[in-house]
Formats: C-alpha cells, structure tokens, sequence
C-alpha cells in the first residue's frame, strides 16, 4: 500500500476515538478548570503585581531598615521608662542623670541590636562608657533598665537576635560606638536622646539612628515618643514642652534611599503598619511654619526672624528640641526648618543631622547648609565642611536659601 494512503487510512480509523477522547476530557477540563479561572487569573494578576512592586521599591535596605526601626523603638520605650520613673516633673537642668541613664541605656540597646546583626560596621555614637567604668552605682542602674527592656520587649528581642548578657558586656557594647566615620565603607551613627533638654521638659526629642555607605545616608530612623501619631496633627506653639506620651503620642519616622519616608505609630513588639509621608507643597510663604531650636545658643533666633520677615512668613516660629524638626516638616506638619550657626567654630555632629536629611529628602525636601552645600556626612563624626542647615520644600528651598545669605551676608 503507498505510504499516503495508509497514512490517511490510519487518520480516519483514529477520528472516531479522538472525538470520543473529546467528548470525555472536554467537560472534565470544563469543569475543573472553568470554575478555577478566577483563582488563576487572581494569582497571575498577584503574581505580577507583586514582581512590579518588587522591582520599584526593591529594597536592598530592607533587613538594615527593620533592624534599624525595631532597635530605635525598643530604645525609645527605654527613654519613656526613664522619663515616667525618674525624670518626670525634674525641669531642673543641672539633674543629670535621667539624662544620663536614658542615653547610656538607649545607646546599648541600639548598639547590641547592631552587633548581633552587622558585627562588620562600624559606629559612631555619641556616649562612651569612661562615665560608667567608674561609677559602680550609675552602670548598675543603668543595666538593670536595658534588662527590664529587655525583657519586656520579647517579640524584638527574637527579631534583634543576640543582646547583651551581662553588665561588663554593656560596657563594651557602649564603647563600639566610638568609630571616626569617614568616607568608606559602612558607619551607622547614633544619637540615643537628641533634645535631651526637650526630654527633661516632656517636650520634643529623638532617638536617632543612620546608617551611611562611603559618606552617604542611606537609612535613617527617629523615633520621637512626644509627637502626635497623626501625620496631619498641626505644629502648636506648646509642641516643645509638657507634651504627655499618653495615648495618641510617639511615632517612628524611617526612610531608605530612593524609596521614599514613612511614619509609624510607636509601640512595643513587632513595628506598627507604617503610611508614606511627604511634605506640604508650600507656594504660600505667608501661611508657612517654621521650625527652630528651642535653645537660643543651637540657632539664631533673630536671625531666623527676619529670614522669614523677608520671606513674607507671618505665623511665629515653631520652637522644638531635636530632630523631630526634620519629622514635622517631613511629614507636612511644619514647612521649613532654619538651623543658623550661633558661632563660627562649632560643628554639628553628624548624629544630630543624618536621620532627619535622609527623611526629609526622601519627604520631597531639600537639606542643605548656609551655603547651599548638601550636608556631608563623610568627613568623620562633625560636619565639618558645613555651616548650619536650611530644610525645606525642593520647590521653595532656593527661594527660602537666598533670604538665608540676604540675612547673613552671605550673598
Ligand atoms: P536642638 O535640639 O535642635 O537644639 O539640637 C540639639 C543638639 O544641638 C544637641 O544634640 C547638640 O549636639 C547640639 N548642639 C550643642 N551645641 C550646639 C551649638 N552651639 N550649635 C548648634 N548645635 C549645638
Ligand atoms: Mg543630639
């Protein structure tokens, strides 16, 4: 038999069992997989959405950030405690030692969270334990607080890993912090109680924390216990003291590079679910706030009033210790914030500053000093080459630095 017919032969003899197989299979695929279709379209549609987000918002940060924020936040319940049992009603400034303790306290805490999970990184923190290597009373009670903390924040303590065991090893978890910084590599710097006179007041202050790669930040975190969690809550004139952190207070600010800032309500255990921020779009100078030290030696304040005289800014100034500047006017509560050297030697610390530049750039601000330059975090632990720190919206920040140079002859 020729091969061609054979062939079509053997096709006519399949047909009827083909259509059969039709027949049988047709209403099973159509009955398994028709009422599945939704489940498959929503786990593709899942599944793509999830790969998109991923590669926006890739997050090569994402282990430092949550470290970073849990450490920070365990700290800050650490300051509450001290504020709560030792400093409270205490406005006197020459009573150190709620000061002490809480920065000591809150500076281990951070440092042991660093250690067991970047041992490699260096720190720059602003304490050093000489203080307490000579004072048996003071580390004692100061290792009890980190190990009630401790303790009492069990969910962290898993996610943390590691800690500190004894009170010799606090010691030297404390003096980790002493690193020069400079322009290579990994630093994280610390500043366990920015504002500590805005503590002590019930007022405003930060625990701070940043991680900088060859000079640049590229996470920073501020827990601020004393201001309001809403994101919308407007800047009053009493922000700076007698602020409860009763319910409704106390809140984590955060941002990583290229990924945008957020806030989160602070609490013990796992981080709050945390909300984008950004700053107000300021057009209008004259219904603009301002924000300023509200220590006269940090920041020139008449200068600072004529700034925003000229300006055309007719609300007064809004007076709040620490970085929590940087996270009101991140997040739109206030607008501008005006740091005006009060002397021509002292250099900020870097401490002091690279939490809140990364959020507020990352807010859609623009941070630099007196004179225009960006703020340079990698020249050790001052800002050395810079002079004060003008924030402020991207679109207004030339506007607000050229009444900067007006005012101080800079121009
Ligand atoms: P603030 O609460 O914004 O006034 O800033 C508090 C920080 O100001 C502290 O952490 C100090 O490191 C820093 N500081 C101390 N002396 C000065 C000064 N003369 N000028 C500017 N900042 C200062
Ligand atoms: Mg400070």
């Amino acid at each position: 038999m020729p091969v061609g017919k054979s062939e079509s032969h053997k096709q006519s003899r399949a047909r009827p069992y083909i259509k059969l197989i039709t027949l049988l299979v047709l209403p099973v695929i159509l009955a398994v997989i028709l009422p599945r279709l939704n489940l498959i379209f929503n786990h593709l549609a899942r599944h793509s959405s999830k790969t998109t987000i991923t590669t926006m918002t890739s997050n090569i940060y994402a282990r430092e950030l949550e470290v970073a924020q849990l450490a920070v936040q365990r700290a800050s319940i650490l300051t509450k405690r001290v504020f709560h049992e030792k400093a409270k009603g205490t406005v006197s400034k020459d009573d150190k030692s709620p000061v002490t303790i809480g920065d000591f306290g809150a500076q281990a805490l951070i440092i042991a969270a660093l250690k067991a999970n970047f041992p490699q990184d260096a720190i720059v923190a602003e304490e050093e334990a000489a203080q307490l290597r000579e004072d048996a009373q003071l580390r004692e009670q100061i290792w009890q607080l980190v190990r009630e903390t401790k303790l009492d924040d069990v969910q962290a303590e898993g996610l943390l890993g590691g800690g500190i065991k004894d009170v010799d090893e606090m010691l030297e978890v404390l003096d980790r912090g002493r690193s020069e910084g400079g322009r290579v590599g990994r630093v994280w710097t610390i500043d366990p109680i920015d504002g500590t006179k805005g503590f002590l007041r019930g007022g405003q202050y930060a625990v701070a924390l940043a991680l900088l790669e060859d000079g640049d930040v590229k996470v920073g975190v501020l827990g601020c216990p004393n201001l309001p969690v809403d994101d919308s809550a407007p800047l009053t004139a009493d922000i700076g003291a007698n602020q409860t952190d009763d319910e409704g207070r106390g809140v984590i600010f955060s941002a990583v590079i290229g990924l945008g800032a957020t806030s989160r309500p602070l609490r013990t255990g796992a981080l709050a679910e945390g909300t984008r921020i950004s700053m107000k779009p300021t057009t209008e100078m004259k219904n603009a706030s301002f924000c300023e030290s509200v220590e006269a030696g940090h920041s020139n304040q008449s200068e600072a009033a004529q700034i925003a005289q000229k300006l055309g800014i007719t609300n007064p100034s809004v007076r709040m210790d620490s970085q929590a500047k940087y996270g009101s006017i991140a997040r739109g509560a206030g607008d501008i914030y005006l740091r005006l050297p009060t002397s021509k030697t002292y250099q900020e610390k870097i401490w002091d500053h690279a939490a809140g530049d990364l959020i507020v750039r990352e807010a859609g601000g623009q941070v630099t000093d007196t004179r225009g330059q960006r703020l340079d975090f990698g020249v050790g632990r001052t800002l050395a080459t810079n002079s004060g720190v003008i924030a402020a919206p991207a679109a207004v920040h030339s506007q607000v630095l050229e009444a900067v140079q007006e005012v101080l002859g800079l121009k």
